[in-house]
This record gives structure tokens, C-alpha cells and sequence, in this order.
């Protein structure tokens, strides 16, 4: 393999996978990763609560790509080559072994990011890739033998490929550097969000906890089922950070400010009122703000109950088929007002960024520039939370860096 210069720009997670794929295919490439922060794959450090959740235990590639709500259909082919499993087998070769979790979520067996971060340094400094930190990029010229860059320390640098894997934050130059040769770049938005709700009495019932819920967004023709979570400031858990991602761009349209129905229960609603009639024949002197039929903590029924204008001592022989249809009404569609959006502090990532189809996703080769790259969430590509989003940076990492060393 021929000799030659590969720059990268961004010390991440998608940065330090295609420096040290690169480095590796080709041992007479001179691999060079410039990072404009002080601190080399700070987001690695800081993720999954500081214990990484570096893939999702999830082999078969259909099923997979189910969880990106941008870049489904552009990750096929890439997720061919080198998927979780490949991850896991990355990691554990290199003396990191992974475990899973209940929902499929894959963190080092330490629990500790750190393990994940050490791998990739030793890994890069093995392979002999340079890493310069404080030394960011900002501006680049296509030439006819490669790329000339200007880094943010007054430098310059000469390469013949160019990697662009500096990720989705809008502060960063990311955005105008692919631009500047010709990218169009979708309008980032933040996902994976939890959801506003201002209304005092469900913060009452703060820390409660559904396992099998399902909340629809009518107008954005959106639903997402799973462990729903009540908060402080609203509703959050699997359910509603899914909605979030794959509702990212129409939610940010209308301000975030969108009315949402939520299911507390799964299940045919006719068999739920079957269950009801039951309990009006069985328990016909008790009241029903007493509870006993939906599997919830007793503070969720007493407060569906008041929602549905029943009073605390209607028993439920009195209980009207109108009040019994109210019943079921906040049971199964309970409609609340999302008004804002909050941080989910243990995974944020964004849509949008540069727009898939000028990319060559055999190579991660921009179609528009050649000879330069992108990896990672730089890209349109974003997935729910559980690991998914370091995979799409761990492959198109690899596929890149394999490719601009000469490899592919
Ligand atoms: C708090 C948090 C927790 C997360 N936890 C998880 C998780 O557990 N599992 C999961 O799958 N995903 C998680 N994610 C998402 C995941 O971290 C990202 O999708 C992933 O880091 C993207 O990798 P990247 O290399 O593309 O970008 P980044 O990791 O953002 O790296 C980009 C790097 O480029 C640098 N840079 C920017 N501009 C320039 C420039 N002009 N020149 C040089 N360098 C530049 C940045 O400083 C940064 O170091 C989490 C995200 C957050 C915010």
C-alpha cells in the first residue's frame, strides 16, 4: 500500500475509530488526529452515565436499523461490514470484555467509561497515530494533491485525505467546514429529549413508573410504546425519549409545544372494560377511587380517577357507564400538553447535519469533495437511546479510515 497523509479532524468516539482502522490497514499511512478541545473523547468519558454504553447487543442488521430514525436506510450496507458484533469483538480483543444488560444495552464489564477511553488511546498510540489536542480545524482548501488546513493554533497542514468527525454540536465549525466545499447540511435539532408538562397534580405523582405504556403524538401521527417514567417536570423514560427521536424535527417545529395521549395500559380496551364490569358486579360497595383493576400505584389510579370527574366516595355500583367510559377514556388516551422539552442528561445526540445521499456510504467519501470524509454524528444520523448511537460512529469510523488508507 502506498504511503500517505490522512488528517482527522475531532477527537471522538467516530475520530479515534478511522485514525486507528487507518493506521492499521496501512502501517505506511502517517495518520494525524487534530482536536480542537483540550480533552480527547470527552463524550466517551461522560456516557452513559459515565459507564459507556459502547453498543447495543442487537447482531441481526434488519432488527438493528429499526432504531434510527435518520440514516436507517444509508447504514444497510455499512452495518454489513462491521456491526455490534464486530464491536464487541473490537473491545474484547484488545483485553475489554462487554456485558449486557436486561434491555440489550452493552457496557464494559468494569462499568467504567474509562476502560473504553484507555482502549482507544493505547490503541492510537500503538498504531502510531500523532493526536494533538488544543489544535482545532478551522478552514481547509481542496488542492490537486490533497487538502491544505489551517488549525485553529495559527498552523498549517498538508494531507491527501481529510476526515471530517468533529460531531453534532452547532457550536463547533463541523457544519460550515462541510459546507464551505459544497454540503448541504440539514438543520440540526436536538433528540432524545424528555417531555415539559406543566400541570401541578402530575408532578404529584413524581417517580411513578409504568413498564408497558404507549404515548401517541395525534398531530405528528407519531407513537412509541415502552417504560413510561412521570417526573418532576413532566414524563420521561424509553417511551418518551423514542417519541422524542423520531418526533426531533416536528417537535421542534411547532416549539415543542404539542398535545400527546398517553396509554398507561397495553392491552384491548375491551378487555380492560370487561375487567371494570367485573368489578362493579364483585365489589359493587366499594369505591372505585379504591382501585384494584389497573396494575398501578394506588396515587396513578386515585388521579385518573379524578381526571375522569369521579368522586372519592362513588362506589362502584353507581359508578354511570358515562363515568366508567371517562374511566377508560384517561386509562387508555389521556391527553396532556407537552410545553417544553428537557435535557436527558445520560444520552443527548442530533439531528440533522450533513445530508446523507452526498455521501458515499462504501467509503464515507463525500461525494461532492473527493478525497474528503465523514464519520459520526456529524452526519444526518441519529438513533434512540441503548448504545446505537456509538455504533453508527464506531462503523462509519472504521469504514472511513480503512477506506482513506487505501484499504477498500
Ligand atoms: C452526555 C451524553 C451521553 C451519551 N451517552 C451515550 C451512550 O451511552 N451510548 C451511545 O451510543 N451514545 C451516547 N451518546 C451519544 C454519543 O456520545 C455520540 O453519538 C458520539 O459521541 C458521536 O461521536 P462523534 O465522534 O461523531 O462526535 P463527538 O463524540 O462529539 O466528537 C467530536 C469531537 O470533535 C471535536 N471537534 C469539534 N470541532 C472540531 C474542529 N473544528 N476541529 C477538531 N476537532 C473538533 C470535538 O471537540 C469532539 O471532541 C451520549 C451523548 C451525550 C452528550
Amino acid at each position: 500500500m502506498k504511503s500517505r497523509t490522512i488528517a482527522i479532524a475531532g477527537g471522538g468516539a467516530a475520530g479515534f475509530f478511522a485514525a486507528i482502522a487507518a493506521a492499521n490497514a496501512n502501517p505506511r499511512a502517517q495518520v494525524v488526529l487534530f482536536e480542537k478541545s483540550p480533552e480527547l473523547l470527552s463524550k466517551v468519558t461522560l456516557s452513559g452515565g459515565g459507564r459507556c454504553n459502547v453498543t447495543h447487543h442487537c447482531f441481526d442488521v434488519p432488527r438493528l436499523l429499526l432504531n434510527y430514525p435518520r440514516g436507517a436506510r444509508e447504514l444497510n450496507g455499512p452495518y454489513r461490514r462491521f456491526q455490534p458484533r464486530d464491536t464487541v469483538e473490537w473491545f474484547e480483543s484488545r483485553g475489554v470484555p462487554l456485558k449486557v444488560e436486561s434491555d440489550g444495552r452493552m457496557f464494559p464489564v468494569t462499568d467504567s467509561s474509562s476502560s473504553i477511553v484507555n482502549c482507544l488511546r493505547k490503541e492510537a498510540e500503538e498504531a502510531g497515530v500523532r493526536v494533538f489536542t488544543r489544535r482545532g480545524l478551522c478552514a481547509f482548501q481542496p488542492g490537486a494533491q490533497g487538502f491544505a488546513l489551517r488549525l485553529t493554533d495559527g498552523t498549517a497542514f498538508e494531507a491527501e485525505r481529510l476526515l471530517l468527525a468533529t460531531g453534532g454540536n452547532k457550536a463547533t465549525a463541523g457544519y460550515s467546514l462541510a459546507a464551505s466545499v459544497g454540503h448541504t447540511i440539514e438543520a440540526p435539532v436536538p433528540s432524545l429529549f424528555t417531555f415539559t408538562i406543566e400541570d401541578s397534580t402530575l408532578r404529584d405523582l413524581a417517580g411513578i413508573s409504568m413498564p408497558d405504556a404507549q404515548i401517541t403524538a395525534p398531530a405528528q401521527r407519531l407513537a412509541q410504546k415502552g417504560p413510561l417514567l412521570i417526573t418532576h417536570w413532566g414524563l420521561s423514560g424509553p417511551a418518551a425519549l423514542k417519541l422524542s427521536a423520531w418526533g426531533a424535527r416536528e417537535f421542534a417545529g411547532c416549539e415543542y409545544t404539542f398535545d400527546i395521549l398517553v396509554s398507561w395500559q397495553r392491552g384491548p380496551r375491551d378487555v380492560f372494560a370487561a375487567q371494570l364490569a367485573d368489578c362493579r358486579k364483585r365489589h359493587p360497595r366499594r369505591v372505585v377511587v379504591g382501585g384494584g383493576v389497573l396494575e398501578a400505584p394506588a396515587r396513578l389510579w386515585e388521579w385518573l380517577c379524578r381526571r375522569a370527574e369521579i368522586p372519592a366516595d362513588r362506589q362502584w355500583a353507581q359508578l354511570s357507564k358515562a363515568g366508567e367510559n371517562r374511566l377508560l377514556e384517561e386509562i387508555y388516551a389521556c391527553r396532556l400538553s407537552v410545553n417544553g422539552k428537557s435535557l436527558y442528561k445520560d444520552e443527548f445526540v442530533t439531528c440533522g447535519g450533513v445530508r446523507l445521499s452526498e455521501v458515499d456510504f462504501r467509503t464515507m467519501e463525500s461525494k461532492r469533495c473527493p478525497g474528503l470524509h465523514f464519520a459520526g454524528e456529524l452526519l444526518d444520523v441519529d438513533a434512540v437511546t441503548g448504545g446505537f448511537n456509538f455504533q453508527a460512529a464506531w462503523t462509519s469510523g472504521w469504514i472511513a479510515g480503512r477506506a482513506m488508507a487505501g484499504a477498500e
